[in-house]
């Protein structure tokens, strides 16, 4: 598939585009160059103003961007509408606390005076997602402009037009054309950009297989990389959790982008005590979800955004059946209809060896495991390859404290859903990646951070 807009709740391709030539990303690199000289120097106040711009046009025409979102990846609009206003807040968040977050940190030492400065590195790029098509994005272009970076974005080749509207976005805001670029190309082309010797780092949210590939690239150039990866969060829900809230939000957490979110729960932990009662409540939810067309206001579950994605998520569905799960709902691709529609699912009984255990599921299927106590629990959400985020469930503190100490997570949440917030750092362990975004933290990756001593 090349560079296409292509509706997934129809099939229908609506533009397709051609990769930038060389010569084209020649001409972007040599303005991002040239724009980040200049641009490092620009005072914090005047990058906090851009910004506060930015997050002005997001709100003014998000609808407009809902619409370009819903239409390229089949998120909802009222979701996609949601995510443009998360873009705003995260831009409002790091125009208001970059200068503190940035500024010199004095350190006593032997020194009549020692700090550490922060400064930019250059030239960024990242390699983005379709899943949060805005969001993603926002979320790395924020604090690495407002750190007096540059940057560049190679997004999915399934959301053309809203990497094209994000760079817009930037642009009218005021900040200078070569501050944030879009280059369209195709993932094999993304190995010459990081040779390139003006690119000093690299981000990219996506599969493990990208990141892994990214990553070696970035190490032979001895380039620093942050990765976010995919995920297979486990829910627990202990006997004291507050049951009802739990399923509400265990139904949100799953099907929260049709399921195609790198911390949306995937693995629903349930001691026995509970589990009768929270399967029945579950199942009984996901029945009542109402599945089409992601533009209209009703509906809960759109369609995933790629046949490919569909057919992976089918293939993992029926490699469990055969090896002896159970089908408590779903379980079958909607073949009465055009697009890329997927029923929300749920599977419970994994004997050893089944997907249950290793892999990735990104679509609305639920794993339902049962086990008997905490300690379980805690061995089977860390029985995975991945170490994103975790939510769990429980009204008491002794068993709260042990779950944040002993689940294996980037994030742990006691009785509420796994999100991202500005204000807080996300970020996985494991396969699942390694630095941090957002938050404090986020601001420190794609920087130098300079010592200072004057004796
Ligand atoms: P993907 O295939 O890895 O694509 C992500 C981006 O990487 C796209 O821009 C893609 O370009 C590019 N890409 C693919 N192969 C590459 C390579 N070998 N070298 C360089 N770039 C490459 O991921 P996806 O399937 O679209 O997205 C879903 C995955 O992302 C899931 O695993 C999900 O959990 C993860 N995710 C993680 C987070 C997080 O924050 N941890 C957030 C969202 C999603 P093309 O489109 O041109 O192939």
């Amino acid at each position: 598939m090349g560079i296409a807009t292509i509706n997934p709740a129809t099939g229908e391709t609506i533009k397709t585009f051609e990769a930038e030539s060389s010569g084209s990303i020649a001409q972007k690199l040599a303005l991002a160059q040239q724009t980040f000289e200049q641009y490092r120097q620009t005072p914090m106040q005047q990058r906090a103003e851009w910004l506060n711009q930015a997050a002005e046009i997001l709100e003014r025409d998000k609808v407009s961007f809902g619409k370009i979102m819903t239409t390229e990846m089949g998120k909802t609009l009222k979701s996609a509408i949601a995510e443009t206003e998360k873009c705003a807040l995260v831009c409002r968040y790091y125009a208001e606390h970059a200068a503190d977050f940035l500024a010199d940190v004095a350190v006593s030492t032997d020194a009549s005076k020692s700090f550490v400065r922060y400064q930019p590195l250059g030239l960024i790029l990242a390699v983005m997602p379709w899943n949060f098509p805005f969001w993603q994005v926002f979320r790395f272009a924020a604090p690495a402009l407002m750190a007096g970076n540059v940057g560049l974005l190679k997004h999915a080749s399934n959301v053309p037009q809203c990497a094209l509207a994000i760079a817009q976005i930037f642009r009218e805001a005021g900040f200078p054309e070569g501050a944030f670029q879009t280059l369209l190309i195709g993932a094999d082309q993304v190995a010459s950009i990081i040779n390139d010797a003006r690119v000093k780092a690299a981000t990219l949210t996506g599969s493990e297989a990208a990141g892994a590939s990214l990553a070696a690239t970035a190490g032979k150039q001895i380039k620093k990389t942050v990765l976010e990866l995919g995920g297979s969060d486990p829910f627990i829900v202990l006997e004291s959790a507050d049951l009802e809230a739990a399923v509400t939000t265990a139904v949100t957490a799953r099907m929260l982008n049709t399921g195609q979110s790198c911390i949306a729960a995937k693995r629903f932990i349930v001691v026995d005590a509970v589990a009768d009662e929270f399967e029945r409540r579950l199942v009984e939810k996901f029945q009542a979800l109402k599945i089409g067309d992601p533009m209209d206001e009703n509906t809960d579950v759109g369609p995933l955004a790629t046949p490919g994605i569909l057919k992976d998520l089918d293939e993992l569905v029926q490699v469990c059946i055969k090896k002896g799960s159970k089908v408590l709902t779903g379980g079958q691709p909607l073949s009465d209809r055009p697009g890329n529609f997927y029923p929300p699912t749920i599977l419970s009984d994994f004997p050893p060896g089944t997907p249950a255990d290793e892999e990735e599921f990104f679509g609305p299927v639920a794993l339902l495991f049962r086990v008997p106590d905490i300690d379980t629990a805690i061995a089977r959400a860390n029985a995975s390859p991945f170490g994103l985020g975790a939510s769990a469930w429980t009204t008491d503190e002794q068993e709260a404290q042990r779950l944040i100490d002993e689940v294996e997570a980037g994030a742990v949440f006691i009785n509420g859903l796994v999100k991202s917030d500005p204000r807080l750092p996300f970020g996985g362990i494991k396969r699942s990646g390694y630095g941090r975004e957002l938050g404090i933290q986020g601001i420190h990756e794609f920087v130098n951070i300079k010592t200072v001593w004057i004796k």
